[in-house]
């Protein structure tokens, strides 16, 4: 069988891949991505949130993303029974990004690594991982190529970005519960043509079904939008028939977009995902660490998912190169704990969101300009600026904030 030698095997295409390996890259690393698709492929996850936007820039792949022409994130609309909830990222409380994109993933991915290849990483397309060894921190790895040939890449690290794909979780059994109840989702894309001009055409848009089902609109600058709901596998479940018909009755559930799509042919067969959320036991061991989804995934409502790809993906390059530096790192404070903040934060607003309390405070008719700010803030992706109470506090706030809320509406 042939065999290679790397420093670290990044496992996965993704962003957050392709983000660990631009800065290893970029740090001297000799580093080779494996990806078992080829691109471009499909992926969901089109709505990105600010925060990433550093993660790109720090990883040297925003100038190539900057040129493509993605239609620009200024904010993102919720729509609940005809009232409408609007953030705007330039006024969010502290510092950071005020815009980000959104964007058909199949295109941005592929941006992505033919950045990272003409940067110079090594990028096997169409090559799976199929089995991990490790021996301390040096690793073993099987691939499987296009003709069904196998090598054998060695590495003194592992960056596992491999998606729900959870290569090195199902491997080793760290597959954990979930933190968030069990939510499915459908979804796909269609050429727009019935969309309005200007903002209303642009804008990101939930739209509130049920206060644990909601649909979404992401318009791309192609002319084509994807759309979407997300619920309660229970109320997935409920339609019937292909994934096409189901969709399409769903759509009759929206009161603001049903007109809009009602005779639009979709693009594709739509996907389903059923229980969206993972998690596992622990994100690193002797010689890997788990990035991205294959660490861990809460829920798409605020669009979390690629910044948090990119975050885990950047940090863990830093680490892993310092590792190779001979420097000492302590994962568990350095990563673990660093990343558990910012994402217990955002635990905390996924769960208010379907408990129903953060939409109180967001479709309430007396909105506290303050408090806007400061949940905007989260909602660009700062969770970890602890100088935002909605950050600091997360854990009561939005609940007690909710409640003074029904107290006003109680009285009134
Ligand atoms: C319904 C739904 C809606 C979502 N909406 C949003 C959204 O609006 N905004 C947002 O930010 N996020 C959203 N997400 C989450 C988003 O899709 C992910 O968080 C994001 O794609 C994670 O990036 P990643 O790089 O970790 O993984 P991925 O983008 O999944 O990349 C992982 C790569 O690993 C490859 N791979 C898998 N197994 C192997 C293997 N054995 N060998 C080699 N390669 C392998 C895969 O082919 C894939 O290309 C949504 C998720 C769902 C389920």
């Amino acid at each position: 069988m042939k065999k290679e030698n790397v420093d670290v095997l990044v496992i996965g295409a993704g962003p957050s891949g392709s983000v660990s390996a631009a800065y290893l890259n970029k740090h001297g690393i000799n580093v080779k991505v494996v990806e078992k698709t080829k691109f471009p492929r499909f992926q969901v996850g089109e709505s990105l949130i600010p925060r990433c936007m550093d993660n790109f820039e720090e990883a040297g792949l925003l100038d190539c993303l900057m040129e493509q022409g993605y239609e620009k994130k200024y904010g993102a609309r919720f729509i609940k029974d005809g009232v409408h909830g609007c953030f705007d990222f330039s006024k969010k409380y502290g510092e950071g990004w005020d815009w980000t994109w959104q964007v058909p993933r199949d295109h941005f991915d592929k941006t992505l690594t033919d950045e990272i290849i003409r940067q110079g990483v090594s990028v096997d397309f169409e090559t799976e991982v199929t089995n991990v060894e490790f021996n301390g921190t040096d690793s073993f790895t099987t691939v499987k190529h296009k003709d069904g040939s196998e090598s054998q890449i060695e590495a003194k690290f592992i960056i596992d970005s491999s998606g729900f794909g959870r290569v090195i979780a199902r491997q080793l059994g760290l597959e954990a519960s979930p933190k968030i109840a069990k939510h499915g989702s459908i979804f796909t894309q269609v050429k727009d043509i019935n969309r309005p001009e200007g903002t209303e055409g642009t804008l990101i848009t939930f739209e509130i079904i049920e206060t644990e089902v909601w649909f979404w609109y992401i318009p791309f600058s192609n002319g084509n939008t994807s759309i979407g709901f997300v619920g309660p596998m229970d109320w997935i479940n409920k339609f019937e028939g292909n994934k096409t018909e189901v969709l399409e009755q769903m759509m009759k559930t929206s009161p603001y977009y049903y007109d809009q799509f009602k005779d639009v042919p979709y693009l594709f067969e739509p996907y389903k995902v059923e229980n969206i959320s993972k998690n596992v036991t622990k994100l690193f061991g002797d010689g890997f660490v788990l990035t991205g989804n294959s660490a861990e995934f809460l829920d798409p409502v605020f669009s979390s998912g690629v910044s948090f790809a990119t975050e885990t993906g950047l940090l863990a390059a830093k680490l892993a190169v310092k590792q190779l530096n001979n420097q000492e790192v302590d994962w568990q404070a350095d990563f673990v704990d660093y990343i558990k903040d910012g994402v217990d934060v955002f635990s905390t607003y996924v769960k208010e969101w379907y408990t129903g309390n953060l939409q109180k405070i967001i479709f309430h008719k007396n909105e506290n300009p303050v408090f806007k700010e400061q949940i905007c803030a989260v909602l660009a992706g700062y969770v970890w600026d602890k100088t935002n109470p909605f950050v600091k506090k997360h854990n009561r706030l939005i609940r007690n904030v909710a409640k003074l809320i029904e107290m006003e509406e109680n009285m009134s």
